[in-house]
């Protein structure tokens, strides 16, 4: 078996680096140096190897016959991380893997290299035994590519995901690691590649990692990329592990999150857009003022139907129960700080806490989350955004530049297409002239052009005439003037 602290920790050797086809090197993405320069690499007993290349960019080396000594040949993606090019000279260190650099988790995708006729059945447990037994130490980057012969069939595995033990919540980000005894893998067979994964838990999260690759611009969500990595990484990355290894992680539920920031920024649509990608259906959004019913006493049981659902699932489904998410708009409105409200009814506080109660009282459901929104943070009780409440608060602000361009390109998007758009219509030029705008209001300024060019065609004395739709064109001066407003 490999060692890890391997005596040979100081060996450091200079290298030319020599180029090598990107094709051949994009399957192992091995660099390769000569087998004499390799063995000042090899851990005694293993066929590990494991170097740094000015300490950019960690490689495995293999030893390549045609290649000699003294270079190390690279293709050009590592090439680029390293930042040099061919004939530079490099320096390479062993590899001295930083602390809890472990992986926790690797999700693979599995294709043919070249496709069988029938179905391949592949047992990921033999699977994963083999993995380890070839890779064990070796370090994993998300998008890398590497071949693997199985049961006498190559697969291509990709690297879709990769995530470290340490502190998870915060490392998370680092898609790179190194296999360990306890990693935990999950495959998938590449579409329609004739592989059968066995032995795996049908894992429904795996949906996950695909959607969250979602361009939420295709969805009509711009510039907010960033922002709903986030909430993934905080909120949601850790429903995509099995149970054992969220214990062995020490992740907890996040029951609830809040999204806060001025109106009319795309709060709302990237809830919708998260409860859809957690199940797959349209979440329930309840509007804050709608839920305070004018009747006394009703409030509450407006409240309690709405977690009807969640528990009934939870009483008859048990652990096995779906997850529902509640959306809660304008959330400021029933969750008003306690003793503050000034219809003296107490009916706030009383809502509050019975939410409180589904959240984490004595009937807590373990199978819901809420998402809360509001544009004034300060107004909730703060109760309510505790840990293992409301607990991760993300601001939703104001979009900058770039992203005021993808939401304009959103809004000008079905126009383009129908080529209503004129050529001179310059979105960058617009983004920079509409600094603190919202979504919304970029929104506002693309309908209002709309509506001054089609007064420039439609006259009202005209009307009898058919529309000459051919020539509709939204100009430039129509979105000026639609600014000037
Ligand atoms: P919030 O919930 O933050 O008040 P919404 O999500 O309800 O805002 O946004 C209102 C409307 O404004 C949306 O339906 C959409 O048409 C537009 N809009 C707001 N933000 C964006 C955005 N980031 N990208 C595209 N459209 C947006």
């Amino acid at each position: 078996m490999a060692n890890r602290s391997g005596s040979q920790s100081s060996v450091v050797i200079t290298m030319k680096v020599t180029t090598t086809p990107a094709a051949h090197l994009a399957f192992t993405n091995l660099a390769y140096c000569s087998p004499s320069d390799l063995s000042q690499f090899a851990v005694p007993g293993s066929d590990l190897f494991l170097a740094n290349v000015a300490d950019v960019f960690t490689l495995s080396l293999s030893g390549h016959e045609s290649i000699q000594d003294g270079t190390i040949a690279l293709n050009l993606v590592q090439r680029r991380h390293a930042r040099v090019s061919a004939d530079d000279m490099v320096t390479i260190t062993r590899f001295v893997p930083p602390e809890k650099f472990d992986l926790a988790l690797l999700a693979l995708e599995l294709e043919f290299v070249k496709k069988g006729t029938k179905t391949e059945q592949v047992d990921a447990v033999v699977l994963s035994t083999q993995l380890k037994k070839k890779f064990m130490y070796q370090v994993f980057t998300v998008g890398q590519r590497v071949t693997f012969e199985f049961h006498g069939t190559n697969y291509i595995l990709t690297v879709d995901r990769a995530v470290v033990e340490a502190d998870w919540n915060q490392t998370n980000g680092i898609e790179r690691g190194m296999i360990c005894n306890d990693t935990y893998f999950v495959f998938e067979a590449s579409n329609a590649s004739g592989i059968k994964i066995m032995n795996q838990r049908e894992a429904a999260t795996r949906k996950i990692f695909k959607e969250k690759e979602f361009n939420l611009g295709s969805l009509g969500i711009g510039g907010l990329n960033a922002k709903f990595d986030e909430i993934f990484r905080r909120a949601f990355a850790y429903r995509t592990y099995p149970p054992h290894l969220r214990n062995r992680l020490g992740a907890k539920h996040v029951k609830g999150v809040l999204l806060f920031g001025p109106p009319g920024t795309g709060k709302t649509l990237m809830a919708r857009q998260i409860g859809k990608m957690l199940n797959g259906k349209e979440p329930k959004i309840v509007n804050g003022p709608e839920v305070l019913s004018k009747f006394v006493g009703e409030s509450e049981k407006n409240v309690r139907d709405l977690f009807a659902d969640a528990e009934n699932d939870q009483r008859t489904l048990g652990d096995d129960s779906e997850l529902h998410v509640i959306i809660f708009d304008e959330i400021d409105a029933i969750c008003k700080s306690r003793g503050s409200s000034s219809d003296g009814t107490g009916v706030h506080d009383s809502i509050v806490n019975q939410l409180l109660t589904k959240i984490d009282g004595v009937e807590a459901l373990n199978n819901v989350l809420l998402i809360g929104m509001t544009n004034r943070k300060d107004m909730l009780d703060e109760a309510l955004l505790r840990s293992g409440r409301l607990e991760v608060h993300i601001e939703i602000g104001l979009p900058d530049e770039a992203g005021r361009v993808e939401i304009l390109h959103i809004h000008t998007k079905t126009m383009r297409e129908n080529s209503f758009l004129a050529p001179d219509v310059n979105l960058q030029e617009l983004a920079a002239q509409t600094k603190n705008y919202s979504g919304a209001e970029l929104e506002g300024v693309v309908k209002s052009a709309t509506s001054y060019a089609l007064n420039r065609h439609l006259k009202i004395e005209d009307l009898s005439k058919p529309v000459d739709e051919e020539n509709i064109k939204i100009t430039m001066e129509d979105f000026l003037q639609a600014l000037r407003e």
